[in-house]
């Protein structure tokens, strides 16, 4: 916990979350009166931004107070809805004393593509933020809302919340703000990188090496308490759990360890090839990759199902011949 945020007077504080609030909105992180931030001022107080005021525009007798479960303690406006998804991460982390949701556009593109965040493409991102989780989707406000992200807090100060937006926290109002700025910046390249179209990862090593300066830096780290060595670190993810439906899997950004997995299929194989029917799959989610195990081999004979689509790819390569070599006369 910062020692200067505990000796901070509760005016400049206030002003200071107007100046954050200012940051949010002309950044364009939160449209109209969108976003909250927050601040522990002692055990049981709570300094936040009221519901249905600019974050752009806010004045330090705006803002309000409640306590840890959400019950406004003083302030002439009316609460956040939100203020509940912050005090769920306050009432397990102990050292966090400032929170900030908002929807920055570039990260909410990955929220709502449930695409996860790839690691070990820059070094910035790997030092300053490390691992993100993906929060499952619930519909804003109330407590199954904010529990939402519950099983991800421990392990990270920056979560992305499915089709809705980002929520990053830390030691002060500017920590807390920073990791939003960041994780924007850095889907942001993401965005940028794919369409340029190759992506390059460096490797493990690379990434333990700098997770190891992270001490140094007083940025905490899980998985340096949980050993570097053997360990999958730009492939893998900490957060598996707490899915009731959708895990996040990598689409867009897949690490080539991943890729090696999934055997090489022409895009006509790749639409021909039956694919096996997944047990669990809920409705409107895309099917994982084949296994190495049940994908047809791309070059060996293959039987039954996959002779027949083979006979189907050597018909109609027959047709787009004979139809070229017609035009040609
Ligand atoms: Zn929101």
């Amino acid at each position: 916990m910062n020692s200067n945020g505990a000796v901070m007077n509760e005016w400049k504080l206030r002003e200071q979350m107007c100046e954050i609030g200012r940051r949010v909105y002309n950044k364009g992180f939160a449209a109209a009166n969108d976003g909250n931030i927050s601040y522990r001022l002692s055990e049981d107080r709570v300094l936040c931004t009221p519901t249905r005021v600019s974050k752009g525009f806010m004045k330090p007798d705006d803002l309000c107070i409640v306590d840890l479960e959400g019950k406004q303690v003083s302030g002439k406006r009316k609460r956040s809805s939100e203020i509940l998804l912050h005090l769920a991460v306050m009432k397990v982390r102990a050292d966090v004393r400032s929170v900030v949701h908002c929807h920055p556009p570039h990260a909410t593109a990955f929220a709502i593509a449930r695409e996860p965040v790839p690691k070990c493409l820059m070094p910035e991102f790997e030092v300053f933020l490390g691992e993100v989780a993906i929060a499952p989707y619930e519909t804003p406000g109330g407590q199954p809302f904010a529990n939402t992200v519950l099983p991800y807090v421990k392990d990270t100060d920056t979560i992305l919340l499915a089709n809705h937006g980002t929520l990053t926290y830390g030691s002060d109002l500017e920590d807390a703000y920073f990791k939003t700025e960041i994780i924007d910046a850095y889907c942001r390249i993401l965005i940028l990188v794919k369409q340029l179209g190759r992506v390059h990862f460096y490797d493990d090593t690379k990434a333990a090496e700098l997770i190891k300066l992270k001490p140094n830096l007083g940025i905490a780290d899980p998985r340096l308490e949980r050993g570097l060595e053997n360990c999958d670190l730009c492939g893998n993810s900490l957060f598996r759990e707490g899915y009731h439906e959708n895990q996040p899997e990598p689409r867009v950004f897949i690490h080539p360890k991943i890729a090696e997995s999934v055997p090489h299929q022409s895009p006509i194989e790749a639409l021909l090839t039956p694919r096996p029917s997944l047990p669990n799959q809920p409705g409107g989610s895309t099917p994982a990759p084949a296994s190495g195990a049940s994908a047809p081999s791309s070059n060996g004979h293959a039987s039954g199902a996959n002779a027949d689509a083979e006979a189907l790819v050597r018909a109609i390569t027959d047709q787009v011949m004979q139809a070229l070599n017609g035009s040609a006369r």
